[in-house]
C-alpha cells in the first residue's frame, strides 16, 4: 500500500485541487493507497473540507491538531500514523507535482533506492536575497555538521517503510526534517523538478520564519557555534596578553600621560558584546535541552476521521 501524507495549514483553496490530482495519479498507478491529511490547526474551512472528503472517499484519512503545531510536527504525526509500505509526503499547494509519484514508485521498486526525493533545479520566482541566504545556509551547514544537506531539496519524497521507521524513531522535539532525512542515511535518489508556483492561497513562511528555521537546523545538527565561542575566547585572551606586554613596555620606556579613555570604553563594550553573544549561543543550546527534557508531545490530535465516525 502507498500512503501519501499532506500537511495542511489554511489550505481551503488548494485542497480540492490537490485531492483531485492526487486521486487521479494514484488510481492510475492501480495499487491500494491512503491519503493522510494532517490539519495543522487551520482556522479556515480546511477541516470541514477534510471531513467531507473522508466521508465521501474511503481512501482519505485525516488527523486534526488541536492548534497549529508547525509543519514539522504535522509531518511527524503523518509518519507515525501512515500504514503504507511506501510513504510519501507532499505539500498541499501543488508545488510538489503529484504526477511525479509513478516515476518515484518505479525507482523504489527497482530495489536500488530506499527513498526518492525531489529537488528543484533552480530558484526561479524567488526573491534574490532569499536565494542568497538559502545558498549560504546550505554551504555553512554542510561544512559544520556531519549531515549532508542537498541544496534545493524539497520536502517531497517517497520512502520505504524502513526509512519511515527510522525517522519516527528520532523522537526529538525540535525537528529539522531536512537534517533528519539526511541523518538517517539510506540510499536516496534525487529527481530534478521545476519550481512551481503555489496553486492557491499564500505561503506561510516569512523571511523571518525561514531565518529562525535555518538557525534551528544549525543548532540541531552541529555544535560548531559553541566552538566559535571558545575559540573566540582563547583568541581574545592571547590578544589581551600581548597588548598588556606592549603597554607595560611602553610605560617603562616612555612614561604614561593619561590618554585613551575613549578607546578603553570601546574595547570594554566590544568585549561585553562578544561575551553576551557567546552566552546567547549557549543559551540556545540550553533552551533546546530544556525543551527536550520536558518530553512534551509533538502534537495533540483533536479529531480524526475515526473518532468522528465513532461519535456518529
Ligand atoms: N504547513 C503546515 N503548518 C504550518 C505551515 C505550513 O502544515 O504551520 C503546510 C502547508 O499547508 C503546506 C506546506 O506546509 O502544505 C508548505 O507550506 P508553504 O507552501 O506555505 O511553504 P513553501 O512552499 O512556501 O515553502
Ligand atoms: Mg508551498
Amino acid at each position: 500500500m502507498i500512503s501519501v501524507i499532506v500537511p495542511c495549514y489554511n489550505e481551503q483553496e488548494s485542497l480540492p485541487l490537490l485531492y483531485q490530482e492526487v486521486t487521479r495519479v494514484l488510481t492510475g498507478i492501480g495499487k491500494p493507497y491512503e491519503l493522510l491529511f494532517v490539519n495543522d490547526g487551520s482556522t479556515d474551512e480546511t477541516l470541514p473540507i477534510l471531513r467531507r472528503l473522508a466521508a465521501e472517499d474511503g481512501a482519505v484519512r485525516y488527523l486534526s491538531f488541536s492548534r497549529n503545531f508547525g509543519k514539522e510536527s504535522a509531518m511527524y504525526a503523518g509518519f507515525r500514523h501512515a500504514q503504507g509500505d511506501y510513504v510519501a509526503v507532499m505539500d498541499a499547494d501543488l508545488q510538489h507535482p503529484p504526477a511525479l509519484l509513478p516515476r518515484m514508485l518505479e525507482l523504489l521498486e527497482g530495489g536500488e533506492y530506499d527513498s526518492v526525493a525531489a529537488r528543484r533545479v533552480d530558484r526561479a520566482g524567488e526573491p534574490p536575497i532569499r536565494s542568497f541566504f538559502a545558498r549560504m545556509f546550505y554551504r555553512l551547514l554542510n561544512r559544520i555538521s556531519d549531515v549532508e544537506l542537498v541544496d534545493g531539496a524539497m520536502d517531497y519524497r517517497l520512502m520505504r517503510r524502513e526509512m519511515v521507521e527510522a525517522i519516527v524513531s528520532m523522537g526529538e522535539y525540535n525537528r529539522f526534517s531536512k537534517g533528519i532525512f539526511g541523518w538517517v542515511g539510506f540510499r536516496t535518489c534525487w529527481l530534478e523538478c521545476e519550481n512551481a508556483e503555489r496553486a492557491a492561497g499564500r505561503t506561510k513562511w516569512s523571511f523571518w520564519k525561514l531565518f529562525k528555521y535555518a538557525i534551528d537546523g544549525i543548532i540541531n545538527f552541529s555544535g560548531a557555534p559553541l566552538a566559535i565561542a571558545s575559540w573566540g575566547g582563547i583568541l581574545m585572551t592571547f590578544l589581551a596578553f600581548f597588548l598588556l606586554v606592549f603597554i607595560v613596555v611602553r610605560k617603562l620606556a616612555f612614561g604614561d600621560p593619561v590618554a585613551g579613555w575613549a578607546s578603553t570604553v570601546c574595547i570594554v563594550i566590544f568585549i561585553g558584546g562578544i561575551q553576551l553573544f557567546c552566552l546567547g549561543i549557549m543559551g540556545q543550546y540550553i533552551a533546546r535541552t530544556y525543551m527536550e527534557t520536558k518530553r512534551r508531545p509533538h502534537y495533540i490530535i483533536a479529531e480524526t476521521e475515526q473518532t468522528r465516525r465513532d461519535r456518529g
